[in-house]
């Protein structure tokens, strides 16, 4: 059981990184209007570092922000930041490709509503779809089905946004210093009973990435110049690429599957965080080319933090080089 409070970063309250503050601003289902893409664009150029991270969960990062409070008169403004008291908690990652925001958009409403709700952590998460049922979420929605930390154990719903709202309710109810549903001893066998669940088949949840093409692009290590994409509409992948209109100036990211920049992803690393071991970019850029037949990712440290689901090859600074950890190859020692 945890011992502490989560630290996830919002919009306002900052991080304090290695290289100024750092923002997390939450962006349920990834979808943006082209003005809203450019108010976060604008306040990476003009409080920031001038780049935008993509996140794991189709969030953004700013970072080397003095303080929250522009950024978040500027979100507000925008209608990015419709909570003070929910905001870190607003993790809904849904599938791309499918035409589920006003879901999302009800389902966002619907949570930041219950003020029980406010004080369930920034790790929660709810994913809306098939392609995105696998990454983890806490409740995930595919049709009439409700997931559970992950699994079908045959909950099958009218009303998705407020069964997700009732079982985050008996989350928050029962999860102690608990961070994720998983984590709850009977949690799952719990909201499963507050259901009621049905015989027959179940679904597998799983993850099926939005391979790269020009209206699909992927972003380089996660982190984008913001000068890039101005007045685009787009809508962000949990893979750090983007959805956007036919015809949109690409340039510079990728938009092909043999790119050797794809599937390759970094945490933060040095100069940005503190506890980095190295500088895990500039060590994958040197090593890109190298031939890979899964997600590579490389970590500045041991949290590995960033690390995608499910099968990847690791490169974990030790400080003296990097450890190699491939899924059940084991480890080896790269120097
Ligand atoms: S994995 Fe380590 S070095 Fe990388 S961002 Fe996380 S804490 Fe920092």
């Amino acid at each position: 059981m945890r011992s502490h409070p989560d630290a996830c970063p919002g919009a306002v309250e900052l991080h304090q990184a290695a290289d100024g503050g750092l923002a997390r601003i939450r962006v349920p289902g990834g979808t943006l209007s082209a003005a809203q893409w450019d108010v976060v664009r604008l306040a990476a150029l003009e409080l920031g570092t001038g780049f935008l991270e993509f996140t794991s969960r189709a969030n953004l990062q700013i970072r080397g922000l003095a303080d929250g409070l522009e950024l978040g008169a500027r979100l507000r403004a925008a209608g990015l930041l419709p909570s003070a008291t929910h905001e870190r908690m607003r993790n809904i990652i849904a599938a791309p490709l499918e035409s589920n925001q006003d879901l999302v958009d009800a389902l966002d409403a619907a949570l930041c509503a219950d003020p029980v709700l406010a004080s369930l952590p920034g790790r929660f998460l709810v994913t809306v779809g098939a392609s995105v049922s696998g990454l983890g979420g806490d409740f995930g929605l595919v049709d009439d089905v409700l997931l559970l930390a992950g699994t079908d154990t045959g909950v099958r719903v009218d009303d998705p946004v407020d069964a997700v709202v009732t079982a985050a309710g008996l989350f928050q109810e029962m999860r102690g210093s608990a961070w994720r549903l998983s984590e709850v001893d009977g949690g799952v066998r719990k909201i499963t009973e507050h259901f009621g669940a049905v015989d027959g088949p179940r679904i597998t949840p799983a993850v099926t990435p939005v391979a790269p093409s020009p209206t699909t692009p992927g972003v380089p290590l996660g982190r984008l110049d913001a000068h890039q994409l101005p007045g685009v509409p787009v809508r962000l992948t949990p893979w750090r690429g983007l959805v956007v209109p036919p015809g949109t100036d690409t340039s510079g990211l990728i938009t092909d599957p043999a790119s050797p920049w794809h599937g390759v992803s970094a945490c933060t690393g040095r100069p940005g965080c503190a506890k980095s071991l190295s500088d895990v970019r500039a060590d994958a850029r040197a090593w890109l080319g190298t031939p890979h037949s899964l997600p590579v990712h490389w970590s500045g440290c041991s949290r590995r933090c960033g690390r995608p689901q499910g099968d990847v090859i690791e490169f974990v600074a030790t400080g003296d080089g990097y450890r190699r950890i491939a899924g059940t190859a084991g480890d080896e020692e790269i120097r």
